[in-house]
Order: structure tokens, then C-alpha cells, then sequence
């Protein structure tokens, strides 16, 4: 594979920074991932030359503005294959679009005695949006749990879907473990049983080519700033047929057809009806181009890089003494992990004197935590842009830490 990880890592300034004395090892990118300098001058860019409010305004800046904005809705549509544009919906991140998920589609079609299935593997984000509609309309949570290799057990799905199951809120890619779950065939069982499904597609969208109307899926949502784009963006796709039924969810600008009083108010089609209020535009506009960054590369070359550095990554790690590793073998994006009997936060500390970053913590999964029956995971997460040299220094650094400390 001819890809040119020096040139690669010039594109992303951060990654030359010193941490405590030690070249900045990043191995938190599925936290949130590092942008390269074509977001950071987009943004930037767009601020100097071309901010104005959009939609509804009749000057240049505007009507420029709405359609680079509008222009990378088209482009997110490509980017996921869906079926037209209109079927993309810009929200803060994948924690809003499922929010807006359970409100709207939830809040109109859960009745009492209705059930919605969920997973063990989940992270809060597509937990408790659906606990919490699920206690205003009196709808039943059921979980499809984990088998002993930290995948989904997925032979029991059958016996959790009837009559008056609704909707199936699956990840497409856990954060903790990195199991990639076999979302086409998931969608599949649930549709044939007119079941609704949502994937959380926060943690695969950077590792593999998404194609949502070959999956299937009725929603499918994620975050820019895990895809080397700016906070504060995320999107929602849906297909277009649910969010022509849906009602909004939050009210305000933009989001209207006409606004009468006392009521009588209209709303817009979607996806603008899910739109209200003044968008993050130079976000959006950085994410563009965090979009146009990925393909430049290519997901292939993306894909291939990662898997190769994960295998690396795996062989390493395993020669740590007394490091548990937690999932499957065939995983993307990150290695979930405890050294001995210490705290993840101790090893993370630990590591940080080196330079090397990594996420310790329940990593908004505790009850992924609870599944393993332990407080807390370290989690070293790996893209394109890491090197096997900072493979290599984790693996040191923590077989450093297992002397100092002992087992
Ligand atoms: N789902 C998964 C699988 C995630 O990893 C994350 C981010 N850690 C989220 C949802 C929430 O994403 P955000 O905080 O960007 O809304």
C-alpha cells in the first residue's frame, strides 16, 4: 500500500506538539480526532471571507452562506449514499440526532405496551434518550446482551422482537470494545418484522465506507469532530419517508411554513423542520471539508492503514504482562485494556508523564462496565495519522509502569 504516513501527519499540526517533555503520542482519536489544517482554513476561511446569517437573506453573503451550507448537505447525502439530500438533517452531534429521534419519532408512535430494544454494548448517548421517552410514553426498554466475546448475542434477538416492538437502536461500531456489528443483517431481522432501526454510526463512519440504503436503516447518525471535523456538527440521516411524518421537535426559526396566532402555526418540510434556530455554519463549513479530506484519501487506504495498524497493535499490546484486553480480536478503532489490579486512571496519568494520551474511564458505557464487572477501562484509540513507533511507546510505556507499580 503506497500511503505516506510523514506527509500524512504534516497535515495535522498538533500531532508535532511535545506533552511533558515527549513527542505527543494521540491515541484518544475516538474521543475525538485531531483536524487536518484544510478544516482548521476552512473555518477560518470562511469567517474571513464569507460569514453572514443564512437562509432568508437577500444580500450576497447570505445566499452564499445558505448554499455552501446547503452544498455540504449534498455532500453528506454522498457521503452516506443516501437517496437525496433532503434526507440529511444538520444537529450538534450524534447525541442530538438521537435525541431528536426519540422525541419526535418516539414521542408520536410509542404507546404503553409498546417495547424498543437497545444493546449492553451502547454508549449513554443511545441509552437514555430512549429510557427517557420511553418513562413519558410508557413504552418497555429491552436489551440484547453480550456474549463472552464481547459481541452481541445476536441469536437472541429473536426472542426479544413481537408484536409491538417498534424500534431496534443498535451501534454500528462499539467505542469500547471496537466490535463492528452486522448492522445489514441486524436491519434485516428488524425490518422483516416492521421493526424501525436507528444506528449509531459515531465510531464507524471514519473506518469504513457507509452506505445506508444498502444497510438499510431507517436512521443512522454521527458526530464531525470524531471524523477530523469540528465540534458542534453532527448528522442525522433519515429516510425520507419517516421524516416526512415526523413532527418537529424543538420550535423557532426556520423551522416554520407560516406562524399564526393565537396557534395555526405550519411547519417546513423536512429536513429544515428539524432545524430550528440559527445554525453553526463556519462548523458546518469546517466539516465540508473534513468530508472532502476522507475522500481525498479514501476510505479503502483508510481502512486498510487502520487494519494493518491494529493488528500491529494487538500483537504488541499482548506481550504487556498482566494486561487484560477486552473484544473480540477483529475490531475497529480501539483497544479497551486493564493492567493488573490498577485503576485505569493511574495508568492513564502514567502515561501521560510519557506523552501518550489515551481515555481511561466508563467511557459512557457503564453498562458495558458492569457486563466485565470492572470501574473503569484505559482505551488507546488508533487512525490513519498514528504511527507504529506510538504503538511501540504505549506497549513500553505500560510494560514500564507494570515494574514500577508490580502487578
Ligand atoms: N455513540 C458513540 C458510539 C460514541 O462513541 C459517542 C462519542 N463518544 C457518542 C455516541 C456521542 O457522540 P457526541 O458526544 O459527539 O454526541
Amino acid at each position: 500500500m503506497n500511503f505516506d504516513l510523514e506527509r500524512i501527519r504534516e497535515d495535522f499540526p498538533i500531532l508535532k506538539r511535545e506533552v511533558n517533555g515527549h513527542p505527543l503520542a494521540y491515541l484518544d482519536s475516538a474521543a475525538s480526532a485531531q483536524r487536518p489544517l484544510s478544516v482548521i482554513n476552512a473555518e477560518s476561511h470562511f469567517y474571513q471571507h464569507g460569514y453572514a446569517a443564512v437562509h432568508r437573506g437577500i444580500h450576497t453573503l447570505s445566499q452564499q452562506a445558505t448554499s455552501d451550507m446547503e452544498n455540504v448537505r449534498d455532500q453528506a447525502a454522498r457521503f452516506l449514499n443516501a437517496a437525496t439530500q433532503e434526507e440529511i438533517v444538520f444537529v450538534k452531534g450524534t447525541t442530538e440526532g438521537i435525541n431528536l429521534v426519540a422525541n419526535s419519532w418516539g414521542g408520536a408512535n410509542l404507546q404503553p405496551g409498546d417495547n424498543l430494544i437497545i444493546t449492553e454494548m451502547e454508549h449513554h448517548a443511545n441509552i437514555v434518550p430512549w429510557q427517557m421517552v420511553a418513562q413519558r410514553t410508557g413504552a418497555e426498554i429491552r436489551v440484547l446482551p453480550l456474549n463472552d466475546n464481547g459481541e452481541l448475542a445476536l441469536e437472541q434477538l429473536a426472542g426479544l422482537i413481537d408484536s409491538r416492538t417498534r424500534l431496534l437502536a443498535v451501534t454500528h461500531v462499539s467505542n469500547v470494545l471496537g466490535t463492528v456489528n452486522p448492522v445489514k443483517a441486524i436491519v434485516a431481522q428488524a425490518k422483516a418484522a416492521g421493526v424501525v432501526t436507528l444506528i449509531d454510526g459515531a465510531q464507524a463512519v471514519m473506518h469504513d465506507k457507509v452506505n445506508v440504503q444498502d444497510i438499510g436503516c431507517d436512521f443512522y447518525v454521527f458526530s464531525s469532530h470524531k471524523l477530523y471535523g469540528p465540534n458542534g456538527v453532527g448528522i442525522l440521516y433519515g429516510r425520507k419517508a419517516l421524516l416526512d411524518e415526523m413532527p418537529p421537535w424543538e420550535g423557532g426559526g426556520s423551522m416554520i411554513d407560516r406562524v399564526l396566532l393565537p396557534t395555526g402555526t405550519t411547519w417546513n418540510s423536512a429536513p429544515w423542520r428539524f432545524e430550528a434556530g440559527t445554525p453553526n455554519t463556519g462548523g458546518i463549513i469546517g466539516f465540508g471539508a473534513a468530508l472532502a479530506y476522507v475522500e481525498a484519501l479514501g476510505l479503502d487506504t483508510i481502512h486498510q492503514r487502520e487494519t494493518a495498524l491494529m493488528n500491529y497493535a494487538l500483537d504488541k499490546l499482548a506481550s504487556v504482562p498482566d494486561i487484560r484486553i477486552y473484544g473480540p480480536q477483529s475490531r475497529a478503532g480501539v483497544i479497551a485494556f486493564n493492567l493488573g489490579k490498577h485503576h485505569a486512571f493511574d495508568v492513564g496519568s502514567f502515561l501521560d508523564q510519557y506523552g501518550i494520551a489515551i481515555r481511561t474511564g466508563h467511557h459512557c458505557a457503564m453498562p458495558l462496565m458492569h457486563h466485565y464487572n470492572v470501574p473503569a477501562m484505559c482505551r488507546a484509540s488508533f487512525t490513519f495519522y498514528n504511527s507504529e513507533e506510538e504503538v511501540d511507546r504505549l506497549a513500553a510505556g505500560l510494560t514500564r509502569i507494570h515494574r514500577l507499580l508490580g502487578g
